[in-house]
């Protein structure tokens, strides 16, 4: 008998489902108590539906919940176990509707596939919602759809009403990751282009990772004047390009690569690392002592820096240890995978549409003949390097539009320039999703076509449940023959995924030469 089940993930055990632990270290008690935390959550939004009482701190609880469960974002039961009892504290208040009926990963096999796309894309559109709403944006309508999303999970549906609701779903994703990104650009700025070190200074520092532009901005405060350097990583690495993070002079880098190699990258570090967000892996005893946490996130032995009534977090814990340990001795050089010391980051949709006309021009003139957005999610995944390759395969007449963590696989390669642009430009982080959609649309709108028609192709790659979301999206908004890998979701049925194929094209990514071929019509 199976002691979990989980199938989230890319990286899930034979790309079915982890049963007995999970491939990121997950046990099968933390399993446990996040369905726990799921079938109480959707309690809540039935109590509230119910009781026609939609509380704002129950929105908060379910977005925050959601969150919690996302992978790789926490893995201490004791938090978990309390997050539990303030949904019933919250539930009670509102007065208890009936008890969930739903059990979520059994019954007919294609609405299985159905509910669990529609509960993961919930946990990725509950991370974006959760940033938007620690920078104090908040939208009604998105709120309420997490009430209405946990509600219909509950129920039966036919395949064709999931679809319905899952569409649904999408277009609330795409208001919610307009949230984030008004959030963040009204807080921080316009990203600029804006050119990043990988080499480390000699010297006090401390590495933060994930996503949160708040925790990032309120340790820079806490740092100036310290002779403290701050380094991103991983997610951290678009935060460069907002005017107001990117003011601070000892915002000095970028540390290390993407995520999943965090365990072998931190090994030695002399400086403690804060995780906003996702995605935690782990950590080896080597390092644990300097490893801290906030936020949603958790792990059972590592510091966590709570916030106070109004947001603030101390971050003095970590300032003390980073002077205590000093950093390196001499500055130390450190690259990308493919050897490069620089990374370019800030060219988000205001970037990018204020080179509109460049961009146009060296369309209508054949400078540029395509547009390949490669973005998503990194990993583990061996077949990953298919990113690198293809990457490196696009054509000197092309652009690639990057965002997320997948771009470590080849943002520090120099691919060159086109009429002044660089051919790689990183858009951002994942809900910087966001941003190449309202670039794709204000090109189909100067060309007058639809984005399906413009030369311009998605290649993305998944591996947590915010690459759903995003991917939901942009089914719901009408994107077709997009490329996705490095393997289709486990979750997904072979129905549901002839579904897909025929009705949006979605194509599963093959061999790069291959799919470059297929997309370019070479024969
Ligand atoms: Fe497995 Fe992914 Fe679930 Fe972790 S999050 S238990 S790796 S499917």
């Amino acid at each position: 008998m199976s002691e979990m089940f989980c199938f989230q993930c890319q990286q899930t055990a034979g790309n079915s489902g982890c049963v007995r632990t999970g491939v990121c270290g997950k046990q099968p008690e933390t399993a446990h108590l996040q369905d726990d935390l799921v079938y109480e959550l959707i309690h809540l939004a039935l109590s509230a539906e119910q009781a026609d009482n939609y509380t704002q701190n129950a929105g908060r609880l379910i977005i925050d919940g959601l969150f919690t469960t996302l992978t790789n974002v926490n893995f201490d039961n004791h938090s978990i176990r309390q997050f539990i009892d303030r949904v019933i504290a919250e539930r009670e208040k509102i007065g208890s509707a009936r008890r969930p009926a739903v059990e979520l990963w059994k019954g007919e096999t294609d609405i299985v596939s159905l509910r669990s796309t529609l509960l993961f894309g919930m946990k990725g559109m509950a991370a974006y919602a959760h940033h938007a709403m620690n920078l104090g944006y908040d939208d009604p309508k998105v709120t309420k759809w997490f009430f209405k999303g946990l509600c219909e999970i509950d129920r039966e549906h036919t395949i064709e009403e999931w679809l319905g609701l899952i569409m649904e779903f999408g277009q609330v994703n795409y208001r919610c990751m307009e949230l984030l990104d008004h959030a963040n650009t009204d807080s921080f700025g316009m990203p600029v282009p804006t050119r990043v070190q990988t080499d480390i200074k000699k010297g006090p520092f401390i590495v933060i990772s994930g996503h949160d532009l708040k925790d990032l901005h309120q340790l820079l405060e806490q740092t100036k004047d310290k002779g403290i350097n701050i380094y991103t990583h991983s997610e951290m690495l678009p935060a460069h390009g907002y005017p107001e993070l990117k003011k601070y002079p000892h915002l000095a880098g970028n540390f290390g690569t993407a995520w999943q190699s965090q365990q072998k990258e931190f090994e030695e570090i002399p400086a403690p690392v804060l995780f906003t967000t996702n995605c935690l892996m782990p950590p080896r005893p080597s390092y644990r002592d300097r490893v801290y946490t906030t936020s949603v996130v958790g792990y059972d032995g590592l510091r966590h820096i709570t916030a106070d009534e109004k947001g603030q977090k101390d971050f003095s814990a970590l300032i003390e240890q980073s002077l205590e340990l000093g950093g390196y001795q001499h500055d130390r050089s450190m690259s990308g995978i493919n050897g490069g010391h620089m990374l370019t980051t800030g060219f988000a949709h205001n970037a990018v549409l204020s080179n509109a006309d460049k961009v146009i021009e060296a369309i209508q003139s054949g400078a540029v003949k395509h547009i390949f957005l490669v973005g998503g999610c990194d990993g583990a995944h061996p077949g990953r390097n298919y990113y690198t390759e293809f990457v490196k395969q696009t054509p000197m007449d092309t652009l690639v539009l990057t965002l997320a963590c997948g771009k470590y696989r080849f943002n520090d390669l120099d691919l060159g320039e086109i009429n002044g642009l660089p051919r790689i430009l990183d858009m951002g982080q994942c809900n910087d999703a966001y941003s190449a959609i309202k670039v794709a649309l204000a090109l189909a709108e100067v060309f007058q076509c639809t984005v399906n028609e413009l030369p311009l192709t998605l290649v993305l790659s998944w591996y947590e449940q915010k690459a759903v979301c995003i991917l939901l999206t942009l089914l719901a908004l009408g994107v077709k023959n997009i490329y996705l890998g490095p393997t289709l979701p486990a979750f997904l049925s072979e129905k549901i995924v002839k579904i897909l194929v025929d009705t949006y094209g979605l194509q599963p990514t093959t061999a790069p030469e291959q799919d470059m071929d297929a997309i370019l019509g070479r024969g």
